[in-house]
């Protein structure tokens, strides 16, 4: 196994492929011209706690998959899943500096929460890959970097791991995520089909809230792979790099290079400032009109977003242990709620419930947010079915009001 986190080479990869869908100018700023992007100060802070218990939560999980292996590989036995102890005592393992003691106990929160892990099958951890849509020696090549692959010759099931750290993002939305068609289609290819292999399957396990998406490798996905990666690379052959500007600018860091976003910002400042103001003139017959409107305003409000959450992250900074603060006429403090969400499991219970299928039960609920799917399940009624797939989770989230209000 691989102890080696350095990622691979390769002409693309799934982030960048996917920012190349969102703006073919960003991708040449980064992986063509190789321009640094433009650095604020705030945002090492703001990055930094869910950075850390990311990054901590991958590498734990990584020296288990190793251990692992390794006792598989001394004594021939499937050696038990890790317990919440066993993770503790690999996280206290770890050199940790310059971390605040809250943003560690989160990580450690998070390992406890996942345990038990079953890592009895893991054969490679923080593996780095290079697909070649059109074989080996051709251009494209397709550089990533796997958290974990687990090969079980009784099933046949190769399984991709990839561990996030955020919100569980829907199972159809991942499906045509290229980080989703490329790892399938590199899994398929490294681990062709034998007497001991015979599916491969990508999980994306999210640490947070505990949750798994599971999506299985099909000839059609590994052929939107290949159509993925050549739709890219002959926009690349024939230097296509035009600008898209839309919400994806409020992330950008190659906004203070970019034209297109200066003239955008600019014409927005001039005389179109509000929202109200730029409807009142516009053209509401005109569709082009209505969606470039749209997507521009959404850019803004997406820049708002960003500067609000920089903002956050120095307020949370100067909260002594998550004490409250005033500041002119203004009381800051932090607050914990109880999100309900649902696991996607629920997902064939409702389709069993309903008598639909899955698609159509994804297509009518659109999210697993708690909301949807209650009134799904009312509809149908099958509400009792469902309360076994109910998660709650705790939020914390920062409050900031008039004082005395
Ligand atoms: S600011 Fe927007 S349009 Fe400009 S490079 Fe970045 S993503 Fe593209």
């Amino acid at each position: 196994m691989s102890d080696n986190t350095r990622p691979p080479r390769g002409d693309l990869s799934p982030s960048s492929a996917k920012q190349f869908a969102e703006c073919p100018q960003r991708f040449w700023f980064r992986k063509r011209a190789r321009l640094k992007p433009g650095t604020d100060p705030s945002d090492a802070d703001d990055k930094r706690p869910y950075q850390f218990a990311g990054i901590h939560c991958h590498r734990v999980l990584e020296l288990a998959a190793i251990q692992a292996a390794n006792d598989r590989a001394a004594s021939g036995e499937l050696r038990a899943p890790f317990t919440a102890r066993e993770l503790l005592d690999i996280s206290e393992e770890l050199p940790i500096n310059n971390v605040d003691e809250s943003e560690l106990a989160d990580a450690r929160g998070v390992l406890s929460s996942i345990a038990p892990v079953d890592l009895s099958r893991a054969v490679a951890a923080e593996m780095q890959a290079i697909w070649h849509p059109y074989g080996e020696g051709n251009e494209p090549s397709v550089a990533m970097v796997m958290d974990r692959i687990d090969v079980d010759p009784r099933s046949g099931l190769v399984e991709v791991t990839d561990y996030k750290y955020g919100m569980a993002r829907d199972r159809s939305e991942l499906a045509s995520d290229p980080q989703t068609l490329y790892y399938l289609a590199a899994v398929h290819e490294a681990w062709p089909r034998s007497e001991e292999v015979r599916r491969w399957r990508i999980t994306y396990h999210y640490l947070a809230p505990n949750v798994k998406v599971t999506i299985d490798w099909t000839p059609l996905l590994d052929r939107l792979a290949r159509q993925h990666v050549k739709t890219i690379w002959r926009q690349v052959l024939g230097d296509e790099f035009p600008a898209h500007i839309g919400r994806h600018c409020g992330y950008c860091p190659y906004q203070n290079r970019c034209e297109e976003w200066t003239a955008h910002v600019d014409a927005l400042a001039k005389a179109e400032t509000l929202p109200g103001a730029k409807l009142a003139k516009g053209n509401w017959g005109d569709l082009a009109w209505l969606l470039e409107t749209r997507e521009g305003l959404k850019a803004t409000q997406k820049q708002c977003e960003g500067a609000v959450k920089r903002i956050d992250g120095v307020i949370k900074k100067r909260m002594d242990r998550g004490r409250p603060i005033k500041a002119g006429g203004f009381k800051a403090q932090m607050r914990l709620s109880k999100r309900a969400d649902f696991d996607v499991a629920a997902l064939p219970v409702l389709a069993r419930e309903s008598g639909l299928g899955i698609d159509e039960v994804v297509l009518e609920v659109g999210s697993l947010g708690a909301q949807k799917v209650k009134a799904f399940a009312e509809r149908h009624n099958c509400r009792e079915a469902l309360s076994p797939f109910e998660t709650r989770k705790a939020v914390k989230w920062l409050e900031v009001k008039r004082a005395g209000v």
